[in-house]
């Protein structure tokens, strides 16, 4: 295949520019700094996932042998026994909840979906695509949903059988809502176990909290039914994508026999992408917990060295526990633009994923805050 020359240059223009901006990014949760070259020679391949990694499948060129061993290594982490857990890899945290939420709407058909309002915008759209009726709850300043309001909510509704979306991490302030409260609180209300499902968003902190000292709760050891995590966030993927972590017991339900590909499908993609479950797996298998433990360390002191700094110049910054998601003032359209933050309202935030090394993009935004702090009080 060749193309023209003012195209080839049309690519090289691009190319120079992605390099340049390869770690632009302190507002959005992507770790920049992966490396998956060794699996360059595969890209020549028509690598597809269709159907389920644990069965055989008429189309050879799978990856269902590594996709298995991603899924064996989310299992443990999010502390299910492998044997009693499914999932697979998705094309992103948006999926990763979906396929939680449909298995909690197969449960409980005319069960009501509860999710707080900083929950991720994608999720409005699960509930319609999904047709589950949904109530949006109030949130706490600091990000977490407001139990008080989700108990109400679930009473005022007259709903025995609540759907639970619940934030390990929310994207605008990184809160983790509490799994055992929320728990707590339904036991109290009268709600057995076996009468609600409870599914945890951690598209950024999933990848995060098994690696510190003092998490909060958010495994199936803690009484989750599903998990969703996005691969491209802290891991780092040059193609999006995302884990989603579910109780066999419950995917057995949706579960449809396909004749064409002599497999069974329980996915919501038909085909799916090849190339990203070798992705996660060479991530997970070139580093120890250890490394993990010392990646995600260096993000965290990253983030607390952006409060601290900001907080001694009199700027309100903070963050939540063990996030790396450091919330500010919104400044000035010319600091964020410049910068690429997202804001939401009066906040703003920026993320110290894996690839600030040192702390010069995050002075380089500090600098600029400050500057900017002091010519509006001025
Ligand atoms: C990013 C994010 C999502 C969506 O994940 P994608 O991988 O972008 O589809 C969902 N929930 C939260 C909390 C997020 O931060």
């Amino acid at each position: 295949m060749t193309l023209s020359i003012n195209d080839q240059n049309r690519l090289d223009a691009f190319w120079s520019y992605c390099v340049k901006n390869q770690y632009f990014n302190i507002g959005y949760p992507e770790s920049a700094d992966f490396d998956y070259t060794l699996l360059e020679r595969f890209m020549r391949f028509s690598i597809n996932n269709c159907g389920d990694w644990n069965e055989y499948c008429n189309y050879l060129l799978n990856s269902f042998e590594f996709e298995k061993e991603v899924m064996e290594y989310f299992a443990d982490l999010f502390k299910i026994p492998f044997e009693e857990s499914w999932g697979y890899v998705t094309n992103g945290g948006t999926e990763s909840n979906m396929f939680g939420c449909y298995l909690g709407r197969e449960i409980f058909p005319e069960g009501t979906l509860y999710y707080s309002k900083d929950t991720h915008y994608s999720v409005a759209k699960i509930v319609k695509l999904l047709r589950i009726k949904s109530q949006v709850v109030e949130s706490l300043p600091n990000g977490e949903v407001n139990y008080d309001d989700l108990m109400a909510k679930i009473a005022k509704d007259n709903e025995k059988h609540p759907i639970i979306f619940a934030n390990i991490g929310t994207t605008l302030r990184g809160a983790v809502d509490d799994i055992h409260l929320i728990q707590q609180r339904l036991k109290e209300a009268g709600v057995k176990r076996e009468d609600y499902y409870l599914h945890a968003d951690a598209a950024l902190s999933g990848m995060i909290l098994p690696f510190v000292d003092q998490p909060q709760g958010f495994t199936f050891a803690d009484g989750i039914d599903s998990i969703g995590v996005s691969g491209h966030k802290m891991i780092g993927s040059p193609i999006p994508c995302g884990i989603v972590v579910a109780k066999k017991k419950n995917v057995d339900r949706i579960s449809v026999e396909i004749d064409y590909i002599s497999a069974h499908d329980k996915t919501i993609s038909g085909s799916r992408n090849g190339h990203t479950p070798m992705m996660m797996w060479e991530a997970i298998k070139s580093r120890s917990f250890e490394d993990w433990q010392r990646r995600i360390e260096r993000s965290l002191h990253m983030a607390q060295y952006a409060v601290e700094r900001m907080q001694k110049a009199g700027i309100d910054a903070w963050r939540n526990k063990n996030s790396i998601t450091v919330v500010f003032p919104c400044p000035s359209e010319t600091v964020w633009k410049k910068h690429c933050l997202a804001t939401s309202g009066d906040v703003a935030h920026l993320i110290t994923t894996a690839h600030h090394w040192d702390s010069s993009q995050v002075d380089a935004l500090i600098d600029d805050i400050i500057a900017d702090s002091r010519s509006n009080a001025a």
